[in-house]
């Protein structure tokens, strides 16, 4: 459920700090420590999960849950009607550098279409 070596698993479990914005049972949510926006939220499931490419099938109500909290926050920072972005970077070629599943939740700008 937990790895000790990973990062975001010991954010969660408060080992190391992080400037939490929600946490509840089952979702932990802070600020990005390198903001590419003037929002920039990690949204975690409290249990470890390397990437969207590990999501099993007993994962979806977790999966559900991080997308939900993204939602939630965005919604609480009035980042709708102009709306934001949330990003879930799977694997080397697509930058993902910490392997805990983590959606980004980025807004407060305008983002370019497609990606870089
Ligand atoms: P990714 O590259 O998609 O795996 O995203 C990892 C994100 O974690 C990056 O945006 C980093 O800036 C962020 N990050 C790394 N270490 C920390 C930390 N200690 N606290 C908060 N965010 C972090
Ligand atoms: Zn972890």
């Amino acid at each position: 459920m937990s790895d000790p070596n990973c990062l975001f698993c010991k954010i969660a479990g408060g080992a190391i700090p992080a400037k939490i914005v929600h946490q509840d049972e089952h979702v932990v949510a802070f600020e990005d420590i390198n903001p590419q926006a003037p929002t920039h939220v990690l949204v975690i499931p409290r249990a470890h999960v390397a990437s969207l490419d590990a999501l099993a099938d007993g994962d979806h109500e977790m999966a559900g849950r991080v997308m939900h909290r993204a939602a939630e926050i965005a919604r609480a920072r009035g980042l709708m009607p102009d709306g934001y972005r949330v990003v879930f970077n799977c694997g080397p070629g697509a930058g993902q550098t910490v392997y805990h599943i983590h959606a980004h939740l980025l807004g407060g700008r305008g983002f370019g279409w497609p990606p870089g």
